[in-house]
């Protein structure tokens, strides 16, 4: 029997998992789809992209997308402990205070929410917070070209700054990392694995949760598969749903809580009916700007056996590096709170998110749209929990996001030509001389816009009518359900999400912790009802 269910050990739920089995008397399940985070691949920062369309992602893909001549994209998401947290490239951006100020709700206000993000982070650098369980490091292997891309933004007219998380100072620096002695440091490695021991903390992996249960409108457990059987876990106090911005919301429709004319349409019995879940989709957009390289620098090499004995020896050399090494942050026109533009700076060539290896040696500058206006939907295919939703992001609907991209497609010419690169930058590969006009490069961010790998915004946190959780994260209209995840953000933060999303969970940590104490102690619920050869009662992550 458990006080608390957590559904996914991703970024938030690893927090959760973490900070909640800190008391005693709180027992807590984890079930995660994935398998355990014990991959080579994931420990070695620049091998992230071993790791796509293999076990560890859920591999999805968009509907084809209208703004993007209806090209279908990959959507990569972490499917083990750590979540995504565990495929991702390490950047730790916190957001900008206007991102924390625009969702309006007091208790999210960036003087509200600043010390959550001190009390986690463990600051190598010692700009941040110190102390916390998640660290934070400078690259250990800056490549020549990224020192090149730093100084050259500078003198294409940005500020160089010391720590690109500077509340007010903006510009151009080198990237943090989710590291810690030139290796992943994932939610897992913070906050999960440090609990494992602990005797009230019980992970499962392979266990795919298929809906939440109910007694009336209260959450009474989750019904999850498991070795090819369907198990119950019963909860005596709240299911927290952490599956991320594409799980959540399904889980939510699946269980019967959901905009009702969808639900209905898929024969689902309706449990609540709440049309935020799944709208409000927003998610970073980036395109590729690539030079050829002068010099043979860049990490196409970074593949080798002497690289990885560097790694595997020293925790040196090209594989501790992220890829996208250095960041800007930039206003594309006077009176916007916050900056609207992000370029990334990677030293390779990165195409086709580096599932391709590439044979000559490149340079690269994506250029994000940071406050996009499209916004999508994630709907149910079927009923079928182990069918992948319709994840429909409407990239580029907004004409402003082309607008933003423009300027960044620019600036990122503007900067390989400058004469600090000149030692480095070489030909023009994309989008490629010849385009130049205004509809020209517009066609190419048709053509070649990707995702950042950023989605929130599904089941939004609010007041308002299309609101899913309120400001306590609790899903609106029930009780003894709350969602913790990047899916709650009500507008997507100005730069990566993993560090927000950490946030979010630090402070619902709080809240389930209070509730906790409120009912004090939870109340002993109806023992597990779990079917013969159903889940052990305890068992460690490693299947
Ligand atoms: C390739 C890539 C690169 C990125 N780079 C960066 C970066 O550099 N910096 C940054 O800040 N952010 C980055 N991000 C984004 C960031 O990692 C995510 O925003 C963040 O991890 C989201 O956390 P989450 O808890 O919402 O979801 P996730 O971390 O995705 O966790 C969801 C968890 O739930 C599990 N789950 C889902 N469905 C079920 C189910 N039905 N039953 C049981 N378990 C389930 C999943 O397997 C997963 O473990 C990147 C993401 C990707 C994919």
């Amino acid at each position: 029997m458990y006080d608390v269910v957590i559904v996914g050990a991703g970024s938030a739920g690893c927090v959760l998992a973490g900070r909640l089995t800190e008391d005693p008397r709180i027992r807590v399940l984890v079930l995660e789809a994935g398998p355990s985070d014990r991959k080579m691949e994931i420990k070695i920062p620049a091998a992230f992209a071993k790791l796509f369309k293999t076990p560890y992602d859920w591999d999805y893909s968009t509907a084809p997308q209208n703004g993007l001549d209806h090209r279908e994209l990959y959507w990569p998401r972490g499917r083990t402990l750590g979540g995504s947290s565990s495929i991702n490239t390490q950047m730790y951006v916190r957001g900008r205070p206007a991102d924390f100020d625009a969702w309006a709700l007091p208790a999210w206000s960036w003087e509200r929410v600043r010390p959550l993000f001190s009390r986690m982070e463990n600051d190598q650098r010692g700009r941040l917070g110190r102390g916390g369980p998640v660290h934070i490091a400078p690259l250990r292997d800056t490549n020549p070209a990224t020192h090149a891309f730093v100084r050259a933004a500078v003198e294409a007219g940005l500020e160089l700054v010391e720590d690109v998380n500077d509340p007010v100072r903006e510009g151009v620096g080198y990237t943090p990392v989710t590291q810690r002695n030139g290796r992943r440091w994932s939610a897992a490695d913070a906050y999960l694995h440090p609990a494992i021991r602990r005797p009230n903390l019980t992970v499962l992996t392979g266990a795919h949760a298929r809906r939440v249960l109910f007694e009336g409108t209260r959450a009474v457990g989750v019904e999850y598969l498991k070795d090819g059987a369907v198990h119950l876990a019963r909860v005596t106090g709240e299911v927290i749903l952490s599956a991320g911005t594409v799980s959540s919301p399904q889980l939510l429709m699946l269980s019967g809580v959901g905009p009702a004319g969808h639900l209905r349409a898929l024969g689902i019995e309706v449990v609540h009916d709440l049309p935020g879940v799944g709208r409000n989709l927003q998610d970073h957009v980036a395109v590729a700007v690539i030079v050829s390289s002068k010099q043979p620098v860049s990490l196409v090499a970074a593949e080798s056996l002497p690289n990885l004995a560097r790694f595997v020896l020293f925790r040196k050399g090209m594989l501790t590096s992220n890829v996208g090494e250095a960041c800007a942050f930039v206003r594309t026109r006077p009176g916007l709170p916050g900056p609207d533009l992000e370029l990334i700076f990677a030293p390779v060539p990165f195409v086709d998110h580096g599932l391709v290896k590439q044979e000559g040696h490149g340079l690269t500058i994506g250029a994000v749209a940071l406050q996009p206006g499209s916004r999508g939907a994630i709907a149910l295919r079927s009923t079928d929990p182990l069918d992948k939703p319709v994840i429909s992001p409407n990239y580029l609907a907004d004409p402003e996001d082309v607008r933003v991209l423009s300027e960044g497609v620019k600036l990122a010419r503007r900067i390989f030509r400058t004469t600090a690169f000149q030692a480095f930058a070489g030909k023009d590969i994309e989008p490629g001389v010849e385009v130049q006009a205004d509809a020209d490069v517009q066609a190419f961010l048709r053509q070649q816009c990707e995702t950042l790998y950023h989605p929130v915004g599904t089941c939004a946190m609010g007041t308002g009518r299309e609101a899913v959780v309120d400001p306590e994260l609790r899903v609106r209209g029930l009780q003894g359900l709350r969602v913790v995840d990047a899916s709650v953000m009500p507008v997507i933060t100005r730069g990566h999400t993993n560090a927000p999303t950490m946030m979010i969970a630090e402070r619902a940590a709080d809240l389930i912790r209070r509730s906790a104490r409120d009912a004090a102690p939870f109340r002993p619920g109806p023992a597990d009802r779990l079917p013969a050869g159903g889940a052990k009662p305890r068992v460690r992550p490693g299947s």
